[in-house]
């Protein structure tokens, strides 16, 4: 059997990381990035095995630390909210519309059925269907538009619109350590 290399140990003691995209616009994906160089810090301590703008994984694998962006909207959500559940020890809720519903859930006002045939036929010939189910390969879209601990038991709330960067980063030390993180104060935002 061969020697462990001091890299793969320290692959082995890494936390593991796994982020996904809900209804959400992507932006506390982006801003997740405007950790800028505080990344390469992160990474000696955080394995990101999943994060669509990061890692080219598609599945929610198995992780220390799962985390959500965005509303559930549609039926596609559901399963890849309850396999973050499933897979992952701790779930973060990232951003208000995980968090809260946000700005995402503004939809929550109208008629999904009226929404969707305005949206797509409005100005459509007469050979246009409006797409809705699995049968054209897109999620059905929900009556409205929850926030995550709706359908799953969520760990780690990380309000704001999106989050500080800086504090999406000191969460995520502070869970790497095994600890919760305290958000409060001005580390606290909801715009
Ligand atoms: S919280 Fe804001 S930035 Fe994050 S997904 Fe929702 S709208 Fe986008």
């Amino acid at each position: 059997m061969s020697a462990q290399t001091d890299a793969e140990a320290q692959d082995n003691d890494r936390t593991t990381v796994a982020t996904v995209c809900l209804g959400g616009c992507s932006g506390c994906h982006m801003e997740f990035l405007n950790i800028d160089h505080g990344l390469v810090d992160l990474v000696e301590d955080v394995d990101i095995v999943a994060s669509h703008m990061i890692v080219d994984e598609k599945g929610v694998p198995e992780a220390d630390i799962g985390i959500a962006e965005g509303v559930v909207t549609n039926e596609e959500n559901v399963e890849v909210a309850e396999a973050l559940r499933e897979h992952c020890d701790t779930v973060v809720a990232w951003g208000d519309c995980a968090a809260l519903r946000g700005i995402m859930s503004l939809r929550n006002y109208q008629d999904r059925d009226e929404m969707l045939e305005e949206t797509f036929m409005g100005e459509a010939d007469d050979e246009s269907e409006v797409p809705f189910g699995d049968d054209e390969g897109i999620p059905k879209l929900l009556e409205d538009a929850r926030p995550l601990d709706e359908y799953i038991d969520v760990d780690v709330y990380v309000p704001g619109c999106p989050p500080d960067a800086d504090v999406m980063k000191e969460s995520l030390e502070a869970l790497a350590r095994g600890e919760t993180p305290e958000i409060e104060g001005d580390k606290l935002q909801y715009d």
